[in-house]
């Protein structure tokens, strides 16, 4: 969990790397659909684009289908899902006994978010995040240019609906043992460290 620019993506992905399970993320799925699923696109672009949050059904039925295919039962990291309390009520049934569930929300100060949102890149080519330092992709050599959505205007919008929506969820999963917050105002690594020590001290106390 955490409010865009929080580094969900960056850590997700190195931690699905480092434990060798995939990484589900939904927005990545909604962002693949543009120009290959007309059905999906049609129903998330223009609300993806506003900085809003694409209807419950849609993502749950995503996640849905992804979390019945069977390389997800090694296990797997969700990366921006659940977003609202709908969602985080579908996932509980939906995983229904693969628990526990390990939750960690990554905090991070305003200041930074906004700072983090107006730098950050994306490679147009194969999606690859990155920051506005770097002049091409270092995974694929491919341009990069701004996501869509970190305009201004947007990231504002989405920060919002981030308190609106998905603040409250980190509410209803602290109370929860398998819950951990993590610092996300550190080096990535540092980061990427203390979220494996937080999975570590959910999972090493089974
Ligand atoms: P992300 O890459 O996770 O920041 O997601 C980008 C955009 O995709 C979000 O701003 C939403 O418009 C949409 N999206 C991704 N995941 C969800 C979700 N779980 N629920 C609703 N909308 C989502």
């Amino acid at each position: 969990m955490g409010p865009p620019g929080a580094g969900k993506g960056t850590q997700a992905d190195r931690f699905a790397r480092s434990r060798q399970v995939p990484r589900i993320s939904t927005g990545d799925v909604l962002r693949q659909a543009r120009g290959q699923d007309a059905e999906l696109d049609r129903q998330a672009r223009a609300t993806m684009d506003a900085g809003r949050l694409v209807d419950d059904d849609l993502v749950i039925g995503i996640v849905r289908k992804r979390l019945a295919e069977p390389d997800v039962k090694v296990g797997f990291v969700l990366d921006g899902f659940p977003r609202t309390l709908n969602q985080a009520e579908a996932l509980d049934h939906l995983l229904d006994d693969r628990q526990p569930l390990v939750v960690v929300d990554i905090e991070v100060p305003e200041e930074t978010l906004l700072e983090r949102l107006r730098t950050r890149r994306v490679c147009a080519k194969c999606g690859t995040p990155a920051t506005a330092v770097l002049l091409v992709c270092s995974a694929c050599g491919g341009p990069l240019v701004p996501r869509s959505d970190d305009d201004l205007r947007v990231v504002q919008e989405r920060l919002k609906v981030y308190e609106r929506e998905s603040a409250p969820i980190v509410e209803f999963y602290r109370r929860r043992p398998s819950f951990r917050s993590v610092d996300g105002d550190q080096l990535q690594e540092s980061v990427a460290a203390d979220i494996s020590s937080a999975v570590a001290s959910v999972l090493g106390a089974r």
